[in-house]
């Protein structure tokens, strides 16, 4: 059974006091409906996360984004080693943010994960389609390539520890949601393309989210498909209310 997953990009946003109070009146919550939720705060607000999330299960933490190098020279630059050090165990890998500003391309991206799973995090890789290409209806072949350049040179075992995260660019703090069948359709395209490189029981066991303007009134709709397992997201993971709302969004098992 794949896991239901609400996962929250804080993006750059949150003072750390404001981060802590999130994470706090989450935990308060005690959202029951997904098995689990993960909030992929800015670097530095994650030893001070970490340490609120101490002592529960439910909430885990992540990174937005890690060096694509595993250590030295690189000013600036934060590693796969210290995101476990401040108490990571997830990352975003491939966000269209990180594509699109800061030109990281399959190259970059197959070493972040790779660097990102030898050091024990688990990956929450993320694929979507810009606008002009949903509208040649060419979003499926974007995909494909996507998975093949980024993510299969990764071994079996390896993909136990990816997430994956379909997020169509034309729909990210937009306000544009993918309607749930057309969510449905690409994760379930995703899963089959899956299939074909690792076989059933991985594609299967792998949890396929959904990104793109979810809020709380369109998460139930969207999480009841088939093959979609949950949601990264943005602007509505900034408020308790809002993100608690769309944990307890889930159908039950
Ligand atoms: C995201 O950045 O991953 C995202 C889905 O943002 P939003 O929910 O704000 O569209």
């Amino acid at each position: 059974m794949r896991d239901y997953i609400a996962a929250g990009n804080w993006k750059m946003n949150m003072s750390i006091a404001n981060g802590k109070d999130l994470a706090q009146g989450l935990i308060e919550s005690n959202t029951t409906s997904s098995d689990k939720v993960i909030l992929c705060v800015p670097f530095t607000h994650l030893a001070v996360v970490n340490e609120i999330l101490k002592g529960q299960d439910l909430i885990h933490l992540g990174a937005q984004n890690v060096c694509c190098e595993p250590s030295g020279a690189f000013t600036g630059e934060i590693s796969a080693a210290m995101l476990t050090d401040a108490g990571a165990k997830y990352v975003l890998i491939g966000h269209s943010e990180r594509r699109g500003y800061y030109h990281e391309d399959a190259g970059i991206l197959s070493k972040k994960i790779t660097l990102a799973l030898e050091n024990g995090l688990k990956v929450i890789y993320c694929l979507g389609e810009p606008l002009e290409v949903r509208q040649a209806n060419e979003q499926n072949a974007h995909i494909k390539t996507q998975l093949e350049s980024d993510l299969f040179l990764l071994d079996a075992s390896q993909m136990a520890n990816i997430t994956i995260a379909y997020e169509p660019i034309w729909a990210i703090g937009t306000g544009k949601t993918a309607s749930p069948e057309q969510a449905q359709d690409m994760h379930a395209f995703i899963r089959a393309t899956l299939e074909s490189k690792y076989g059933a029981t991985i594609a299967q066991n792998t949890s396929i989210l959904y990104g793109g303007s979810v809020k709380p009134a369109n998460a139930s709709e969207i999480f009841s498909k088939e093959d979609v397992d949950g949601g990264l997201v943005g602007g509505a993971s900034l408020k308790v209310d809002s993100f608690a709302a769309i944990c307890n969004s889930f159908p039950p098992k």
